[in-house]
């Protein structure tokens, strides 16, 4: 009979540039960038680390950070600084691991969302200690588009363009203005520790246990906006990364075929090259029905020391043969995609298992799936 995998064991802890994590491939950098942009120079810089000291992959994470892959121990302080001297570490470990904040891509210079993103910054160290993993999102344009990525603390608009604060797993918010917004969420994160939040770790868990102050949860916030996608916008040329993997050289190729100014990323796998007109490139997304934006892989094997089947490759071969979103997961951790999916294969003892409509740690309905076998198991087309 089948066992049920494990359930995902979750991390105490987020890594950051100066407490990396061990992956299979060395360690893993994670590089915050301030206000989720990096100059030109920046990226040419990030890029010329990534090819020094790691693999020369970075990767795009879900938290719009960029991640500097295989870096050696003996390598850790140099790619600090430099990260240092291109200004990508601003600030000191503890603040820098503090930083965990979703920016709106579309800020323009002294809008609401670089005002709130800036003072949020500046008051980071007013905050209490919260668990790492929180974050806040400054969702301020003209209306929500985080609304399924991970937050805790919610600036938002609603339909009438007013702010609001919202704790995460609410429906509504309070209503704040931009000179109140700092104070309220400092508010709202010592309400969180008050009321014995840390033990439950993240904000919707604890809104389901513990009642907010009622005018915390009074303004709804606007219908979510249309998620971005690969293409031309005012601000310049959106590009998809297939699971979120960069390989530094196709970037610095990208950047100066461009001549992009800057590069700001996002948390959908998509970076935005500013001033910069849509072009061709066999390395990058370029298409909204792209098939590949709907197929998540984690590293798989050999990127991650758990993984026991290859991950990427298979995903990319498989994309596109079904309707409906496809996840390869290199083990029931789902690193990739943590929650439900409509195909889920999930990587153990070298073979796959199939999950349909369901996380990887679900009951499989099929199991031990070679690569050959899985087109068959699919009924791919
Ligand atoms: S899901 Fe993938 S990346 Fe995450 S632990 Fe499992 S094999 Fe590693």
């Amino acid at each position: 009979m089948t066992q049920t995998p494990p359930s995902p064991s979750v991390k105490g802890w987020c890594p950051g540039a100066y407490r990396p994590m061990m992956s299979g491939d060395g360690l893993v950098v994670r590089v915050r960038p301030v206000l989720a942009r990096l100059t030109r120079d920046q990226v040419f810089g990030l890029c010329d680390t990534a090819l020094a000291f790691g693999s020369g992959l970075i990767d795009l994470t879900s938290r719009s950070n960029l991640q500097i892959r295989g870096v050696t121990e003996g390598n850790h302080q140099a790619v600090l600084d430099r990260l240092q001297d291109i200004g990508l570490l601003p600030d000191d470990p503890i603040l820098e691991g503090r930083r965990n904040i979703l920016i709106a891509p579309m800020l323009s210079k002294g809008d609401n969302t670089t005002r709130l993103a800036t003072d949020l910054m500046a008051r980071l160290g007013d905050l209490p200690e919260l668990p790492a993993k929180m974050g806040y999102a400054i969702d301020t344009d003209i209306a929500p588009q985080f609304t399924q990525n991970s937050a805790d603390f919610r600036f938002e608009r609603t339909a009438t363009g007013d702010l609001i604060l919202r704790a995460d797993g609410m429906s509504r918010g309070r209503a704040v203005t931009v000179d109140t917004a700092i104070d309220a969420l400092i508010e709202m994160a010592d309400w969180f520790v008050a009321t014995g939040g840390r033990e439950n770790r993240r904000m919707a868990r604890h809104t389901m246990l513990t009642t907010l102050p009622a005018d915390w949860q009074a303004v709804l916030p606007a219908a979510p906006a249309q998620p971005l996608k690969p293409g031309q916008t005012a601000l310049g040329a959106v590009f998809g990364v297939a699971f979120g993997q960069i390989e530094a050289t196709a970037l610095k190729t990208l950047m100066t075929a461009t001549a992009a100014k800057a590069l700001r990323v996002t948390p959908w796998r998509l970076f935005l090259m500013e001033g910069a007109e849509m072009a061709e490139t066999a390395a990058f997304i370029t298409t909204a029905t792209d098939p590949l934006l709907t197929t998540d892989a984690c590293p798989g094997a050999p990127l991650c020391a758990i993984a026991t089947v290859e991950t990427r490759e298979i995903a990319r071969s498989l994309a596109g043969q079904f309707t409906g979103p496809l996840h390869v997961s290199g083990c029931a951790k789902g690193c990739a995609r943590p929650r439900a999916c409509a195909t889920t294969l999930v990587g153990r003892d070298g073979a796959f298992d199939l999950v349909r409509n369901g996380t990887p740690w679900d009951q499989p309905t099929e199991t031990d799936l070679t690569p050959d076998s899985l087109v068959k198991a699919l009924g791919t087309h």
